[in-house]
Formats: structure tokens, sequence, C-alpha cells
């Protein structure tokens, strides 16, 4: 009579080395007390999605800020849904938010560390030395139903209301004699294997996860496929094999996990491997008609990381929001310590949300705004490069074209104590300063100038504009940029004046027909001549930037579009 031995070696004749060899070629490692090794474990399935790069960078965090290892690990075993490319896509974006292994799989030709290989597709022979352990202890077995066998079997238990799956009395190789197993085996017929379960789902076990303190679960008894028909492990077996011989301290996965934990202990614990410890994170959600549901790659746009690489959120302000969510207690401490670094800050599991945290965009947006606020112009500068270099090739070529005019812009009221908050985001700014460039002002329409006066007139007519024309033409009569922004002004406001533009509120209010308009509509004129509109940033120092002649050419060039002689 043959017996698991004779079946294990059956199934992997060419597997020689055992467990305890593997427990030698990946031993311990030699960390510092409380360090801890987290991983990132993608599968190359498509984009990285938003959810991802959340539990990703706080695997990260965790280890870097214990002195421990952070590695990526590509789960590639689903070969039906893999996307070619996607998997180096992955690595590029995560980097770009700082996101970068100590060790693991950076490129389908580069990885580092002496844990891998790490990618699964790489590892049969680690999966298959344990699975033929598995065999011989007789906790695991071939099972020879065909899919149409395995669909009766659904149909039947939900006739009975049963819980469905492979489990116990319905699990019909679990028990299948060796002999006639290696008999089927050998006469070519096609099989899986699966894992023996011993438990029992009427039993709960207790389990402590970071986050989520302590809880109960049902018990496994499910006989999970551990190897599918490709040769290639399940999810379920494989990263489970990774995290033990990688050595992975911490699980951080997402929570949509933990309901097949009691899969994963049970395995932990057959194969007398230590467990982890595990931190089910919060999974990202959205609201919707005031029901929550998670982030959904199909219906929104920020769903996938590259909505935020492609709008140019700066990667500072996008990973702090994720910190906000990470932990509650981080907008305080950020308050706190502006001066310091975002990873200054210690993430702690306890400080977790416990239920999915909701995604809000207008957050990151004003993050960003405020973080971008703060920088300095010429490094603003290198980052609204690098990302339009990307992203948009014609704002790219303006910038290169002339990298301190371009700096010189940003750096409008910019520097100081309290800077203008005008950009949230990289795309922000072109539409904004683009009537800086000559050939984008040279297209704006000069006849459908909206000028406007307050108050009114919103019909401007042929009197308004010989006004308007009067006041401009002494404005560069008189002009003189050298001054204070201060000093500017109040030049302005004494032309005004002498153009019936007061700067006396009250008497304008009081008496509204006996002016032309007041100062700012003046301001508002030289607005709409240097840039086109009249939402613009401060028009001292657009001036300043622009210079006395492409100042008068575009002021003349509007007056020229008046045509008063018809
Ligand atoms: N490959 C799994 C996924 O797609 C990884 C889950 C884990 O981190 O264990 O999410």
């Amino acid at each position: 009579m043959a017996n698991y031995n004779d079946l294990a070696n059956l199934i992997f004749p060419n597997i020689t080395r055992t467990i305890d060899d593997l427990e030698k070629i990946y031993p311990e490692r030699n960390l510092k007390e409380g360090a801890m090794v987290t991983r990132f474990a993608p599968s190359p399935t498509g984009f990285l999605h938003t959810g991802s790069l959340f539990t990703s960078l706080v695997s990260c965090r965790y280890a870097k800020q214990s002195g421990g290892v952070f590695y990526i690990r590509l789960e590639d075993t689903d070969t039906k849904r893999e996307i070619a490319g996607s998997g180096e896509s992955l690595i590029e974006q995560l980097k770009v938010f700082d996101v970068i292994p100590d060790e693991g799989y950076l490129s389908d030709s580069l990885e580092i560390g002496s844990y891998g290989p790490y990618k699964q597709s790489q590892r049969a022979d680690i999966y298959n030395t344990v699975i033929k352990h598995l065999l011989s202890i007789g906790r695991a077995y071939p099972c020879f139903c065909s899919a149409e066998e395995l669909a009766n079997l659904r149909k039947e238990q939900e006739e009975k209301k049963e819980i469905p799956g492979y489990y116990g009395k319905y699990a019909k190789y679990r028990d299948f004699p060796v002999d006639a197993a290696i008999e089927k085996i050998k006469a070519g017929d096609p099989y899986i294997i699966r894992f023996k379960s011993m438990g029992d789902h009427n039993n709960k076990i207790k389990f402590h996860d970071e986050i989520k303190g302590d809880l109960e679960l049902t018990e496994n008894d499910q006989d999970i496929v551990i190897l599918k028909s490709d040769g290639l492990p399940t999810y379920h077996f494989a990263h489970l094999v990774d995290d033990h011989f990688m050595r992975t301290t911490h699980v951080t996965r997402g929570e949509e996990w933990l309901s097949s934990l009691p899969i994963h202990l049970e395995l932990f614990d057959t194969l007398g491997f230590k467990r982890p410890k595990y931190a089910h994170l919060p999974v990202i959600m959205k609201v919707e008609n005031g029901n929550r549901r998670k982030l959904s790659k199909r219906k929104d746009a920020e769903a996938a990381v590259s909505f935020f690489l492609e709008q140019g959120y700066p990667k500072y302000g996008f990973i702090e929001y994720l910190l906000t969510i990470a932990n509650s207690n981080y907008e305080a401490w950020r308050d706190q310590n502006l001066d310091k670094n975002f990873y200054d800050f210690n993430l702690q599991f306890d400080k977790m949300s416990l239920d999915g945290a909701l995604f809000d965009l207008a957050k990151v947006a004003n993050i960003s705004k405020e973080r971008m606020a703060y920088k300095k112009a010429s490094d603003l500068k290198e980052e609204v490069k690098s990302w339009a270099k990307t992203y948009d090739v014609a704002f790219y070529n303006k910038i290169i074209a002339n990298e301190e005019f371009f700096t010189n812009i940003l750096n409008i009221e910019r520097e100081k104590e309290k800077p203008r908050k005008d950009y949230s985001k990289y795309s922000d700014i072109y539409p904004i300063i683009s009537f800086f460039y000559d050939d984008v002002y040279a297209e704006i329409d000069k006849k459908s100038l909206d000028f406007t006066i307050q108050i009114n007139k919103t019909d401007v007519k042929d009197v308004d504009r010989k006004i308007i024309c009067d006041v401009l033409t002494e404005y560069m009569d008189t002009f003189n940029i050298e001054v204070s922004e201060e000093d500017w002004f109040n030049n302005l406001k004494v032309l005004a004046d002498k153009y019936k533009f007061t700067s006396d509120r009250k008497a304008y209010k009081a008496n509204p027909a006996d002016f032309n308009g007041q100062t700012g509509d003046v301001a508002g004129f030289l607005r709409v001549c240097i840039c086109g509109r009249k939402n613009t940033p401060n028009i001292y120092y657009v001036q300043k930037i622009l210079g006395k002649e492409k100042v008068f050419e575009r002021i003349n060039s509007v007056l020229k579009s008046f045509d008063l002689q018809k």
C-alpha cells in the first residue's frame, strides 16, 4: 500500500529540498528590537489604486520609522488577469510618492535583496517544497473534481441552504485512498491540490489585530485550492509562504482580507510557521447619495493614482492627505510642527480609523494648496517643470524657453509670511499665467475684452471707452513701476481720481452718478489690457515681470482695438 510520501514523490519528483532547507536559506532577519518588516504585494493586473497607494505608504512608513525593512513582492500568479507592463508601472508610480522599497521587485529584470525571488511566478520551487511537505503529512491532497462537478456541488448546497464550498462531507477527494489517487495521476487525470482543513465552522477563534483589536472569527473548514491546474499557487497559500520565508513581521493589508484570515491562520499553524502580526487597514470609501461605498475603479477618477499624477497634485500634498487618513492625530501634530518634515510623524496602529476612511478630494486640494504656497519659487519651478514634461508639453516648452521668467512668475506674492494661495495642483498654473507668454496673449480677441465698469454700466459705450483710453494713456505717460507697490498704487489713485474714478468709497456709494467709477476700475482696465482678463495675479508684479515695453505694447494694442473713430 502506498503512503502519503509516495504520493508526494509522484507529484513532485524533482523537489529534493525540505522546509528545513528553506528555513536555512531564508533565515530570520537580524534586526534591532522592534524593527518591522512590512511589504506591499501588488498584483500586476492594472493601474495603481488609490487605496493601494495608501496601504503601501502606510506599510512603508511603519518599516522606515522602526528601522526595519519594506519590500515589494509581485503577486503574479493570476496569469489570466495579468496586464503586461503593469508591474513596472506600479513601481514607477509608487516611487513618485516616495514608496521606495528597501528590497524586492523593482522591475521585470531587477530585484534586490536576499529573500527573493520576489516575483511569485519565479517561486514555484519554494511553493512546491511546502506543498510536498503538506502532501507527505496528509494535509494536502489532489482533487480530481471537474468544473461541472463543482458547479453541481454549489447548486446542491444552495438548494439545501448549506454553506457553499469544498469542505467536510462535500470534499469528495479529501479521504480518497492514496493508491487510487496515484492510479488516477498515473493515468493522466487532471487535478489540483487542496489543503486539508481540520477546522469546524461552528467554532470561533480568537485573534488580535493591531488595528482592530481583539476579534472573534469563524474557524476555517474549507479545503481551499493551494495549487491550481496551471501549476501556480493561489493567493491564500503563496502569500503566506512568502510572508514566512521573507520574514515579514507585520502584514499590513486592506481589511477586505480579514474574512479569509482564518484560512491563513490555519495554514500558518499547520506548517508550524510563526504567525506574523496583522494590521488590517481601512478601505477607502466614498459617499454617494448618502451611502458609503468603496472607491470604485469604474466610477471614480480618483480611484486611480494616475489621476493625481496627471492633474499634478504635488506629492507632498497627496502624501500628507493620506497621512491624515492614516492617523487621526496627524493634523493636530502638523499644526504644531509646520517646520518639520511630515515623515517625522510616527504612525501608530491604535490611531488608525476603524472603519472605512472617507475620501475627500477637496481636502487633498486644500492641503496641497497650503503646502505649495510655502514652496520657494525655484523649487516649485522644478516640480512644475518635471510634471509638465510628461503631462503638458506645451507648458513645458514655455518653461524651458526661459526658466528665470517662469520662476519670476511663480514668485509673485510668494516667499513671504503670508503667501498667496493660488494653486492646488500643477495643472492650475498655466491657465492662470499663460497670458504672460506673448503668443498666448496675441491670440486674445481684444474686441471681446470685458471692460465693464463697476455698477450700472454693463454696456461700455464709446464715451466710456474714450475715458478708459484717456486714463490709460496718461497712465503710460506717467508710468513708474520702479517704486514700491504701495507708492505705485497711491500714484494710481491720484490718476484715477483725476478721471473721476474715485478712491472715496463713501462718496461713491452716496452718489455713484457723480463718478465714472472707482480706483479699482482703473486697476481693472490695466488687468484686462495686460492680461486679457479681470482675474489676474497681482498686477503690480505682473508689470514688473513683463517690463515697461511689453506693458505699453499690450495697452496700446487694446486701445487701438477700441476703434473710436467709427
Ligand atoms: N496581491 C494581493 C492584492 O492584490 C495582496 C494582498 C496582501 O497584501 O496580502 O491585494
